[in-house]
């Protein structure tokens, strides 16, 4: 059996001065592997990461290991706890407004100068010096003068600093009501096949503040700076947010299921030794993000979802209906709505009433197969 180490990291303070602080479980394995961190519920209402590093945990204890790996659940200590009613908010800062998953910061800009000074470095040296500078970088935004973070940028600078030390992040979230989907940088594509999920988000390498662009845009950026003098180096690191079904819910089942794609991911990368997971067959459809289609409700009212999540819908054919009461005498108060292109429903808004404009959906549009 491994042994698995706890640390109580404090991420800040709150109004009556108690500390904030996320629980970080650490296995050691050989050092032979990559170095793994998964982290979860960064969005208060998105638990079911944490059910997820709870399975991680069982399946892990009695394997053979090869990898380190840092698991990191309740990432955002205060997002769970931010009720409203029976409902968790939590996916913006209340003070600020902005999304917890937009406070990371970019280093990307030490990859041009690493590349410069180290023109003929060795791969493994590259990668471990390159490391120790992200870390380094963190740390002393950390370490800086304590009235020049926000409280936001405080949690997302520490888990930042957990998430440079390794070489494969997964950053676990949910989607309101939502199919099980994949954002997987374009580069990282061959990966994908490895998780047992059947939806596939492929992203640019571009910052827009989230975890999993954090941890490989300096990497992706540092091939870049490399390949800009001649020289070819592979990225060093990869980052997905595995968006793993709907909020609010805890499910152990389908959390086992989701822990064995990502084990079947990570025994891809050579984090065990002698284990068999292995990923399913299943069809695995693809979309690019700019073709990741918003559709915003046309009308306010009461919403039917017809299209469910992972259902292909054809043009023209209907995925919800809006009801509006307050017109049954002078128009019809059903209206059908339907989609123009062919699309996989990936997610829609978890509740009935809807102003003109909310997100209803989200649909894969011009979807090819992996
Ligand atoms: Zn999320």
């Amino acid at each position: 059996m491994n042994s698995i180490t706890q640390q109580n990291i404090q991420v800040g303070e709150i109004a009556n001065g108690l500390p904030l602080t996320i629980p970080v479980y650490r296995i050691k394995g050989d050092g032979s592997g990559p170095k793994v961190y998964v982290q979860a519920n960064m969005h208060g209402a998105e638990v079911q990461g944490n059910a997820v590093i709870y399975q991680l945990l069982e399946q892990l204890k009695p394997l053979s290991l090869c990898a380190d790996i840092t698991l990191v659940p309740y990432a955002n200590p205060i997002g769970c706890n931010q009720k409203s009613g029976e409902f968790t908010l939590g996916r913006f800062d209340p003070i600020t407004g902005t999304n917890w998953n937009r406070m990371y910061t970019d280093h990307s800009v030490l990859a041009q100068r690493f590349a410069e000074q180290y023109p003929d470095l060795a791969i493994a040296e590259i990668e471990q010096q390159f490391r120790q500078l992200l870390i380094e970088h963190t740390q002393a935004h950390l370490d800086a003068s304590l009235d020049r973070l926000t409280t936001g940028k405080r949690i997302a600078l520490n888990l930042q600093r957990l998430a440079h030390e390794a070489d494969i992040v997964l950053d676990l979230h949910t989607g309101p009501i939502s199919a099980k989907h994949l954002y997987c940088p374009e580069y990282a594509k061959e990966s994908a096949s490895y998780f047992n999920i059947p939806h596939v988000l492929l992203i640019p390498s571009d910052f827009d503040g989230a975890m999993d662009e954090a941890s490989f845009c300096p990497w992706w950026a540092l091939q870049q700076a490399y390949a800009t003098q001649g020289r070819e180096i592979p990225v060093l690191t990869e980052a997905f947010t595995v968006e793993l079904g709907s909020q609010e819910k805890i499910d152990l089942d389908e959390a086992w299921h989701d822990a064995t794609s990502i084990l079947s991911y990570l025994n891809y990368k050579g984090a065990f030794k002698d284990a068999s997971f292995a990923p399913q067959e299943m069809t695995r459809y693809a979309c690019l993000l700019e073709n990741y289609r918003a559709f915003y409700a046309p009308m306010g009212g009461m919403v039917e979802y017809t299209a469910k999540p992972g259902e292909h819908v054809k043009a023209g054919q209907p995925i919800a209906k809006i009801l509006r009461m307050e017109r049954y005498l002078s128009e019809t108060p059903l209206n059908e709505i339907t989609l123009d292109e062919d699309a996989i429903a990936i997610l829609h808004f978890a509740s009935a009433s809807v102003n003109q404009g909310t997100e209803l959906y989200k649909f894969f549009t011009k979807v090819e197969t992996l």
